[in-house]
């Protein structure tokens, strides 16, 4: 069962708006079973929409289109699908009566163009919309030698289509057209490129494998998304289960957590089991890993405050510095060192990090110059009795930096408790 998901409007088109239909409705297909293989986006212009719809019927069993139900001239959506079934719009006159109510329970006077959201391609079918004067259309359209393709038709609104989207389930169970039900799970790796991690997963990433592991990055932290079908979401998380403990093994702890966590969330649990609490000295990060703690509930109660520092002097009178390491220059790892460990003593905090200074970035007008050598950024972690230094050098667009050394500086943590934390299995993992 192959689908298309069709996204129609101008503002898509042009980039005014984002097109975030086409997901939700790909996710919601890709979970009932049924394969998306095309997204196609088109402007509100009748003879585009026809070919578009055309080209779908042809490739696709099942079509999910959403916008162009509305009442104006650019509407355009019904007309396609008319011209498309060669077939005339017809008046349903239950349509009429909802959008006729619709507007009397809003003490609105509803302007004669609304008429035309109550015309449908004749055969087809409105799909309802409880909230909204736009009703979805359902269609099937005959097609030489093969099933009907199934068209349905949803305004692009995004409440409204959403509310709509379980007349569109359950029509597509009754006709038999959704496929096994599909479940991911993903699993989330920091600490290394996403080559090196492919090359530690033996014939993993395979096309066709079953179930299937795809891998993506995003600001260094590297997801794998583990993909299996099944006729239950037991038998998919079952079926799941012995490829997602071959990827911890392979992989051990460059494996932070799974689904939504972030590295912050794995610090945080870590830091829970001691009862301990994080203190942060952010220059070039700039409050990225403060941000990260304090702003979410499931990290706010093991942080213990922190600061941006913004020039050497201030932080080194705030934290009460000694004069070597003032002298030893805002730009030096022995700077980092003295603010970790000073920060920790005036928060008394279990932990501390500190994030040193970037590198200015030099701008050639408008635009950023991605230096040649990469920068070299330092790094300080504080505990009761340590205090770990290191140093990076980060390749890759400087807007990219704070976060992938504000992530470093939590995974630098996060190794270093896992490192304390044994068991009589040995190391556990967060
Ligand atoms: P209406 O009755 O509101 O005219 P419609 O079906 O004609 O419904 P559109 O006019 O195409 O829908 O879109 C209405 C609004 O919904 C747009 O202005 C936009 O804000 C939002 N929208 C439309 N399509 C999308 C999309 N693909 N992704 C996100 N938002 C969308």
């Amino acid at each position: 069962m192959i689908a298309e998901v069709v996204s129609i409007g101008d503002e898509l088109t042009t980039g005014q708006r984002l097109d975030t239909n086409s997901q939700w409705l790909a996710t919601r297909l890709g979970e009932l079973g049924t394969k998306v293989l095309y997204h196609t986006t088109v402007a509100d212009e009748l003879d585009a929409n026809v070919r578009v719809f055309r080209q779908a019927v042809d490739r696709a069993d099942v079509v999910v289109a959403s916008g162009g139900l509305g009442p104006t001239a650019d509407d355009l959506t019904r007309e396609a699908l008319a011209g498309v079934a060669g077939v005339e719009l017809v008046l349903d006159q239950s349509s009429l009566d909802h959008i006729r109510a619709l507007f009397a329970r809003r003490a609105r006077p509803m302007a004669p163009s609304n008429n035309v959201q109550a015309m449908f391609p004749k055969g087809s079918t409105p799909i309802p919309n409880p909230h909204g004067s736009a009703p979805g259309i359902a269609m099937a359209i005959p097609r030489a030698g093969r099933p009907d393709c199934r068209i349905y038709a949803l305004p692009g609104v995004p409440a409204e289509m959403k509310e709509m989207w379980p007349w569109v389930e359950g029509h597509l169970r009754e006709a038999g057209l959704t496929g096994q039900i599909i479940r991911h799970w993903r699993i989330k790796c920091f600490g290394t490129g996403e080559s090196d991690l492919e090359a530690m997963l033996p014939d993993l990433i395979r096309r066709g494998r079953d179930p299937s592991v795809g891998i993506t990055v995003s600001d260094a932290t590297i997801t794998l998304r583990i993909t299996a079908a099944g006729s239950t979401p037991q038998e998919c998380y079952a079926r799941m289960a012995p490829t997602i403990d071959t990827i911890r093994q392979c992989l051990g702890t460059l494996v932070f957590g799974e689904e939504e966590d972030e590295l912050e969330h794995a610090v945080a649990r870590l830091l829970a089991r001691r009862g301990a609490r994080l203190a942060v000295a952010e220059w070039g990060t700039g409050g990225q890993i403060a941000h990260w703690f304090r702003d979410d509930p499931k990290c706010a109660d093991f942080f213990a405050g922190g600061i941006v520092v913004s020039d050497a002097p201030s932080a080194a009178s705030l934290l009460d510095l000694d004069a070597d390491t003032l002298a030893a220059g805002a730009e030096s790892a022995a700077f980092v060192r003295g603010i970790a460990l000073g920060l920790k003593k005036s928060l008394d905090a279990e932990y501390a990090l500190a994030v040193g200074r970037f590198p200015d970035v030099p701008h050639a007008g408008a635009s950023v110059v991605v230096p040649e050598v990469p920068p070299k950024i330092h790094f300080a972690m504080a505990a009761k009795h340590d205090v770990i230094v290191r140093s990076a050098r980060y390749g890759g667009h400087p807007a990219l930096l704070k976060v992938r050394a504000a992530k470093q500086a939590l995974d630098m943590l996060r190794l270093y408790l896992l490192s304390e934390t044994t068991s009589p299995e040995g190391t556990q993992l967060a």
